[in-house]
């Protein structure tokens, strides 16, 4: 799962809470709060203009290693026939995001961070996609895709709203699945191979 923090390169200092829930400075990236999605580090940084003012949103990647966001725009490539063969083996010719199967003529490579956002054409950053989903992430993180997708279903199910009952437990379904990571997660190993299914 990747996270994201909130750096500021001139002064090697990170954004932490302390235990009291006060916006503090910690010198190491252990220390440092780690944001889930980069909207919430975005956020967290409006909300204290002062103390995070010049922090920047940093990605963490599963190696430790911090990107910065938007700091590198690599251009689009097209991907060979090799390339693309192993990309599709990555989860044996299944949308990472949905899970649905796709030809191989048909798959899109998809950027999991994408490019506008500092992602790079290296294969740990290349998934296999539908088309549909492909188009609706477009540059966004898989994470704002899901949140969104959450948004619409909530609000398409509470408009027909007929039955209120059902719309709540759905939310709270939904709303602790998110806190918990299990939608994104779980969805992501199945179609990585990773796990056969959620226990
Ligand atoms: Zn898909």
């Amino acid at each position: 799962m990747i996270q994201y923090v909130l750096y500021k390169e001139e002064s090697k200092k990170f954004i932490a809470y302390s235990d009291s829930r006060k916006v503090i400075h910690v010198k190491s990236l252990e220390e440092a709060h780690r944001f889930d999605t980069p909207n919430q580090a975005r956020k967290a940084r409006e909300k204290a203009p002062k103390k995070a003012a010049y922090f920047r949103v940093y990605i963490v990647m599963d190696n430790g290693e911090l990107v910065k966001e938007n700091s590198t725009i690599t251009k689009r490539k097209k991907f060979s026939q090799m390339e693309r063969k192993r990309i599709y083996q990555k989860t044996k010719g299944h949308c990472y995001l949905c899970g649905e199967f796709v030809d191989f003529d048909v798959f899109q490579v998809e950027h999991r961070i994408p490019l506008a956002k500092g992602g790079t054409n290296d294969f740990s950053n290349l998934f296999p996609a539908c088309n549909c989903c492909n188009s609706m992430k477009n540059s966004i993180y898989p994470e704002e895709l899901l949140e969104k997708i959450t948004q619409i279903f909530m609000y398409q199910v509470t408009k027909r709203g007929n039955n209120h009952t059902k719309c709540v437990v759905a939310k709270q379904v939904i709303t602790s699945m998110m806190e918990k990571n299990v939608l994104d997660r779980a969805k992501l190993q199945i179609a990585c191979g990773l796990i056969e299914s959620v226990e």
